[in-house]
């Protein structure tokens, strides 16, 4: 199938998810999941007016970072990017996240918030930031735990060069729908207690290839999707694995 085509069947999945919901399709970002896949195909989907491409492993995607600015300067037209940093960060990684891209959406403690933000240069604007939270409990060990959340979303709100937008997460892996369901509602309950503490967050970070749907019942603004627009990737190459 053509990127055209992959493309445009993954919108009308979330068109049609948002109908059921009763939501406008607006109201839900697709961000693009790159990883493991070339530049080509980034720009491919680039032409059919894909913006947000999401990354997990920082050499990888600052080799396509660079790529794209030397192809932008010698042919203008083309498409500028949103690069988005979607995996498991280092603590002494930081400063080429802080310098390249626009959005981290696993921000998983203050440490790491507190390393962008004295990182992001002052020529670009803050850092749009994500909490990531580990909603699945012993299955998973990115994330902080929901116990942590409201007291980190206050600290990181106070940094000066980030943007604190939301939260994100990964949900236990499973095609079980109440799981999922259970997992999507924790997360959207924590951003909107946040909220209520006076945390201005708009975003919710959740929804992969197989469930996007469920994601988006569950109140998801933005869905990380690879697979669905990209195929399949090697099979020993499908989490992250440290940058
Ligand atoms: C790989 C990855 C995705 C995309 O997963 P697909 O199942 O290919 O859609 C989304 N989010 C994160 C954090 C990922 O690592």
């Amino acid at each position: 199938m053509s990127a055209a085509e992959q493309i445009k069947q993954v919108r009308q999945r979330i068109a049609s998810a948002c109908q059921q919901s009763g939501r406008d399709s607006r109201s839900v970002m697709l961000l693009a999941v790159s990883k493991t896949f070339p530049l080509e195909d980034v720009l491919q989907l680039a032409q059919c007016g894909q913006t947000a491409f999401g990354e997990n492993y920082l050499q990888e995607a600052l080799g396509k970072i660079t790529q794209l600015a030397e192809i932008r300067l010698s042919s203008p037209g083309t498409p500028q990017i949103h690069w988005h940093f979607i995996g498991p960060i280092q603590s002494n990684k930081t400063r080429p996240i802080a310098e390249h891209f626009d959005w981290v959406h696993s921000v998983d403690r203050l440490k790491i918030a507190q390393r962008l933000s004295e990182q992001r240069p002052t020529e670009l604007p803050p850092l749009q930031v994500l909490l990531q939270v580990n909603t699945s409990g012993e299955a998973s060990k990115s994330g902080v735990a929901p116990t942590e959340v409201l007291p980190l979303c206050k600290a990181i709100s106070q940094l000066p060069r980030l943007e604190l937008r939301g939260l994100m997460t990964i949900p236990s892996p499973t095609d079980d729908a109440d799981t999922l369901r259970r997992e999507f509602n924790e997360c959207k309950a924590l951003l909107e207690q946040a909220r209520e503490l006076g945390v201005q967050m708009d975003v919710l970070s959740m929804g992969m290839s197989a469930d996007l749907e469920t994601a988006i019942e569950c109140g998801s603004t933005c869905v990380r999707v690879g697979s669905a627009l990209f195929g399949q990737r090697p099979a020993n190459n499908q989490q992250g694995t440290p940058s």
